[in-house]
């Protein structure tokens, strides 16, 4: 793992991924209970600066989701990947199926988020793990 994080870091985007890692994924809040991501320290919506973190909920549901067949070179090796966003009540996420090809992939799906490399460049980025068993939530 080390190794992964000897690039230059991109902190906020950075300390959000080792929180998934770490089993602690959450989000940004402000006093408005606006909820919100990638971290920052200004509320999109509402422009207030009272910003703190709170629990990620642990599952989402997938909204929507497009196959990438031809990448830009910077995720070449990975062709082809679904990249999908889902729902996680107060925020939505954008990431990577993982584990699923792209005919198994359906809007309506419990995912849960994860962290996975590139296999093109190592760079770490959010992945959304199947969730359709009792074991896994
Ligand atoms: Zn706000």
């Amino acid at each position: 793992m080390s190794e992964q994080r000897d690039h230059v870091r991109d902190d906020g985007f950075d300390d959000w991924l080792d929180a998934i890692e770490d089993g602690e994924p959450y989000y940004l809040t402000c006093s408005e209970e606006h909820g919100f991501l990638p971290p920052r320290h200004v509320c999109p919506a509402c422009g207030s600066a009272d910003v703190e973190p709170a629990p990620l909920p642990a599952t989402g549901i997938l909204e929507t989701f497009t196959v990438t067949s031809v990448s830009t070179p910077t995720f070449e090796d990975d062709a082809p990947y679904v990249v999908a966003i889902a729902d996680f009540g107060p925020v939505r996420l954008t990431g990577r199926v993982v584990e699923r090809d792209a005919d198994d992939v359906e809007i309506g799906m419990t995912v849960e988020p994860d962290v996975v490399s590139s296999e093109t460049s190592g760079e770490r980025v959010l992945a959304f793990r199947w969730c359709s068993t009792s074991w896994c939530c």
